[in-house]
C-alpha cells in the first residue's frame, strides 16, 4: 500500500458549528487529544485522524450530518468499536469520524419470531448475553465480541469460529436501517424471513465497509440456545494429518460449531503468554472441535464420532474438555494468539481463505514465503471454512522493514489466490488488501464494484479510500 491517496480533509469553522448543531455541541470531539483513539482500530501500524469526530444519537442526526457533509464533500467515516482489523475504520482522508456508540439500544427482542431489533453501536456480546438471558442465540462470535459493534458486524460481514456451522454475520441481518450519503433512510428488510422483492439491497449492504450507506438499526435472525456444548482438542504430528481429519470431520456428515487449527508456533506463543503448560508439545498442528445442540447425549454421540476420525487420521490423542472450566481455557489459548503474536514484535495479519483441501498448501506455501524473507509465521484460523490468520512477524518494534512487509505480504496474496483462495476471508478489504483486490478480480469486477459506488455514494464520501482503488 503506497499511500492513502489524497490530502486529508480539514474542516472549518463554519463547517464544526454545523456539525455541532445537528450532534450538539458536547457530542462533537475537535481537541487533537481526544481525536487520537478515532484515528485507529485494531490494525496494526495504521493511523489517520479525522478533522472532528460526531457522535450522533438517532437516524435523524446520521441523516441531516451526511446531507450536510455530502452537500460539502466532507469525508465521513463510520466507526463502531474501531477493532477492525484491515483498517476500515480509520478516517484516512480526514474529514468526520461518524462514532454509532450512542445507538447503542437494543429495542426488542422478539421471541415468537426469533428476531432482534437493535441499533448499530450495541456492542455484539451484550446482544448476545441479552438473548440468551431469554433461552435464544445469536451465533456470530468475532474474537472482538466483546467490544467490537453489530454495525461493524454488519459492514465487515464478520465471521468468527462458530461460523463452521452457523455461517457469518450476513446470515443473521434480516435487514437494516441504513442512511445513504445524501441522506435518504432506507429499510432493506424486517421481521420477515423470506423476501425477495427486488435486488438484494440488504446483501449488498452486508460486507459493505461503510462505502455504501451508514447502518443505524438491524433486525436479526435469533434461533434457540444450544442446551450442551462438547469440545476437544486433536494433537497431530503431521499438518497433512491434521488437515485431512478436517476433510473427514465435514465429510461424514458431522457438522461442529466450530473447527479451528492452529499451528505448533501459534500454540507456543499463546501458550507462553499465558503461562500454561500444553500437552504434546511435539505437535504440528492441533484441530479444536465443538459441538453444539440440544442435549447432551447427541453432542457427546458427535464429540465421540469426531474423536475416532481424528484419531483414525493419525491423531496422537483426543483430550476433551469435560467442564465448563477446561473448554473456556482451551478457546482462552485460541483465542489469545493474535495478541500474544503482537506483543512479540511487529506484525502483519493477513485473512486468507482457501478451499479446505488447500489447507496445507497454503501454510506450507506461506511458510516458504516467510523464510525467506527472514520472517517468522504463525498460522491458525476458522479451518472448516479454509479460512486461515497468518501472522507474519519479527520480534522487537519498531517495523524495521515496511519494505519486506509489504513484499512478502504480496507474495502471500498470490500463493492464497494461486489456490483459489481468496485475500480475505471475515476482516474485510478497508485499506490492508485494497492494493490487492485486482490481484483477484477481474477489471470488468471491479468496474461493476465501482460503478455501484458512483450511483449510491457519487460525490465519493462514504470511507473514502477503502475497498477500491479510485
Ligand atoms: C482481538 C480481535 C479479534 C477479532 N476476531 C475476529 C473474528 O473472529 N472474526 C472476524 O470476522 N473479525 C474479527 N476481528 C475484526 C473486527 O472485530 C471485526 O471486523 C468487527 O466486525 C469490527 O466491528 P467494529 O464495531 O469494531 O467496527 P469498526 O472497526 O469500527 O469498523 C469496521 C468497518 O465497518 C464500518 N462500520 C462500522 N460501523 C458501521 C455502521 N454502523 N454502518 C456502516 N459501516 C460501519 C467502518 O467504516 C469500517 O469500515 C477481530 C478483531 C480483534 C481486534
Amino acid at each position: 500500500m503506497d499511500s492513502y491517496q489524497g490530502v486529508p480533509r480539514q474542516l472549518t469553522a463554519e463547517e464544526l458549528s454545523v456539525l455541532a448543531g445537528i450532534v450538539g455541541e458536547e457530542h462533537l470531539v475537535v481537541r487533537r487529544e481526544d481525536l487520537d483513539a478515532y484515528s485507529r482500530d485494531g490494525t496494526e501500524g495504521l493511523q489517520g485522524w479525522p478533522a472532528a469526530v460526531a457522535r450522533p444519537a438517532s437516524t435523524a442526526e446520521v441523516a441531516s450530518l451526511l446531507a450536510f457533509c455530502n452537500g460539502r464533500r466532507i469525508p465521513v467515516t463510520a466507526q463502531g468499536g474501531r477493532t477492525s482489523l484491515s483498517g476500515g475504520a480509520i478516517p484516512v482522508l480526514g474529514g468526520v469520524a461518524l462514532s454509532l456508540g450512542r445507538l447503542d439500544r437494543i429495542l426488542e427482542i422478539d421471541e415468537e419470531n426469533g428476531v432482534a431489533v437493535v441499533e448499530a453501536g450495541v456492542i455484539t456480546q451484550t446482544l448476545q448475553e441479552a438473548v440468551e438471558a431469554r433461552g435464544l442465540y445469536y451465533p456470530p462470535d468475532p474474537g472482538s465480541r466483546g467490544s467490537c459493534t453489530i454495525g461493524g458486524n454488519i459492514a465487515e460481514n464478520a465471521g468468527g469460529p462458530h461460523s463452521a456451522k452457523y455461517g457469518v454475520t450476513g446470515r443473521w441481518v434480516l435487514g437494516v436501517e441504513a442512511v445513504f450519503a445524501g441522506g435518504a433512510v432506507v429499510a432493506t428488510g424486517g421481521k420477515t424471513r423470506k423476501d425477495v422483492a427486488g435486488y438484494d439491497l440488504n446483501g449488498l449492504l452486508v460486507g459493505s465497509e461503510g462505502t455504501l450507506a451508514v447502518v443505524t438499526k438491524a433486525w436479526l435472525r435469533l434461533v434457540p440456545r444450544p442446551a450442551a456444548y462438547g469440545t476437544l482438542v486433536a494433537p497431530f504430528l503431521t499438518l497433512q494429518a491434521a488437515a485431512h481429519a478436517v476433510v473427514e470431520i465435514t465429510r461424514r456428515g458431522l457438522v461442529p460449531a466450530a473447527l479451528e487449527f492452529v499451528d505448533r508456533p501459534a500454540v507456543e506463543v499463546s501458550s507462553a503468554r499465558k503461562g500454561v503448560g500444553v500437552p504434546y508439545p511435539e505437535a504440528e498442528a492441533r484441530l479444536l472441535v465443538e459441538f453444539d445442540g440440544g442435549g447432551e447425549a447427541e453432542v457427546e454421540r458427535d464429540v465421540q464420532a469426531a474423536g475416532e476420525i481424528a484419531l483414525d487420521c493419525g491423531a496422537i490423542d483426543v483430550v476433551l474438555a469435560t467442564d465448563e472450566p477446561k473448554r473456556r481455557l482451551l478457546w482462552e489459548v485460541r483465542r489469545g494468539i493474535g495478541d500474544a503474536v503482537r506483543d512479540l514484535g511487529s506484525s502483519v495479519e493477513l485473512d486468507l481463505a482457501v478451499p479446505r483441501t488447500e489447507l496445507v498448501a497454503l501454510v506450507e506455501g506461506v511458510r516458504a514465503v516467510a523464510n525467506a524473507a527472514g520472517l517468522r509465521v504463525v498460522v491458525f484460523g476458522h479451518a472448516a471454512d479454509g479460512n486461515l490468520h497468518v501472522h507474519l512477524f519479527h520480534e522487537g518494534k519498531p517495523k524495521a522493514d515496511p519494505a519486506r512487509f509489504q513484499a512478502t505480504v504480496g507474495a502471500v496474496y498470490a500463493e492464497a489466490i494461486r489456490l483459489g483462495g481468496t485475500v480475505t476471508g471475515e476482516h474485510g478489504v478497508g485499506l490492508t488488501s485494497r492494493d490487492y483486490l485486482p490481484l483477484l478480480r477481474s477489471p470488468a469486477y471491479l468496474g461493476i464494484l465501482r460503478a455501484i459506488k458512483s450511483a449510491l455514494d457519487p460525490n465519493g464520501i462514504l470511507n473514502p479510500g477503502k475497498l477500491l482503488l479510485s
